[in-house]
């Protein structure tokens, strides 16, 4: 930990129970997230990335405090603070609310139809007492037009703005209590490839303009390429790969990571090479198979990778790049080739 450390999350790990019967007894758990750690800096952005059910937005979730965790801690700087944010007392917990905010996946579900785009962002300003009426008027005017949108966007409802402008309107108000650190759970994929630029282009805008650090949750490799400083790899529960972007771009060590590369729809491949196609599904989160959890779509898999779990071990300190994999040293594996 340094003194720009903002969050350190510490062997995280979230178990849903799985009951049956009609005493609902409990006859085992889904490991959603299963033992991660990983810090982040005041100012960076830091992509997690992996396959729908890998336990992103799980782990954003926790990171929020939306789901109790089942083991592990998660230390967030509130009030120059280091803080364990599931231990906090309720004057805290305000302050957290403050700091930390989430934009969601679809900018339509996440606002509320009935409201205007005026009452939608003055109400966590009313809710957390932030300034007189007119000081509260006059900031939602200020929020609007920092997003991009004009003023008289405040008298319409959300059913009358588009995707991208809904979503706007999602990240005014995740702005409106000046936090420092967002959560941005699949900003733009519920948006038209058209939009999807603008909306990333704005939230690198407003990362320099308002010094805020960014855990940007995806599963689509393409949209953190340029706008994470590291990028994390999250396969079945499990961290697998983390380096620096370009790093992890050119020199994946990871085959999951591989694969995850090829799905990048420009990517060139290296025509003497095999290309890499990513078959069959995840293994069951109630059930993982003993050793490495990529194992059964893994076309490098050898016997000791059925035998024993590779952990997340450090190969370059420079490149900040770690790896889970038993041959990530012998592996030449295909980068992005712009
Ligand atoms: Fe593939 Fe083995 Fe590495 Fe797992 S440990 S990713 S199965 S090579």
């Amino acid at each position: 930990m340094t003194e720009k450390t903002i969050l350190q999350v510490t062997n995280l790990k979230k178990y849903f129970p799985v009951q049956q019967g009609v005493f609902k007894k409990i006859v085992g758990y889904i490991k959603a997230i299963d033992g991660i750690d990983f810090t982040m800096e005041e100012g960076e952005t830091v992509g997690l990335v992996g396959e729908s059910g890998c336990g992103k937005t799980t782990t954003g979730r926790s990171i929020i405090r939306l789901h109790p965790v089942t083991d592990g801690q998660i230390i967030f700087r509130i009030d120059g603070q280091m803080r364990n944010v599931h231990q906090l007392f309720k004057p805290e917990v305000k302050k957290f609310r403050q700091e930390m905010q989430m934009i969601f996946q679809n900018p339509f579900s996440s606002l509320d139809p009935r409201m205007s785009i005026r009452n939608i962002l003055l109400e966590p300003l009313i809710t957390h007492k932030i300034g007189n009426r007119q000081e509260q008027l006059a900031a939602v005017e200020e929020l609007i037009v920092k997003v991009r949108l004009r003023t008289s966007h405040l008298d319409r409802y959300p059913h009358e703005l588009s995707g991208g402008q809904r979503q706007r309107v999602g990240i005014a108000r995740s702005l409106a209590l000046k936090p420092k650190f967002i959560i941005c759970d699949e900003p733009v994929s519920a948006l038209d490839v058209s939009v999807q630029a603008q909306v990333l282009n704005l939230l690198s805008s407003l990362q320099q303009e308002l010094k805020l650090t960014y855990l940007l949750i995806t599963h689509d490799l393409s949209v953190v390429e340029y706008m994470s400083d590291r990028i994390m790899v999250m396969y079945s529960g499990k961290i697998v790969e983390v380096a620096k972007s370009d790093a992890l771009y050119q020199q994946p060590k990871h085959p999951y990571t591989e694969a995850l590369l090829a799905a990048v729809p420009r990517h060139k491949y290296n025509p003497s090479v095999k290309r890499v196609v990513l078959e069959g599904n995840m293994p069951d989160a109630f059930n993982l198979p003993r050793g490495c959890n990529f194992y059964s779509r893994c076309r490098y898999a050898q016997d000791i990778c059925q035998q024993t779990e590779p952990v997340l071990t450090t190969i370059s300190d420079k490149r900040n790049h770690s790896v889970a994999c038993h041959l990530a040293d012998e592996l030449n594996l295909q980068g992005y080739v712009d």
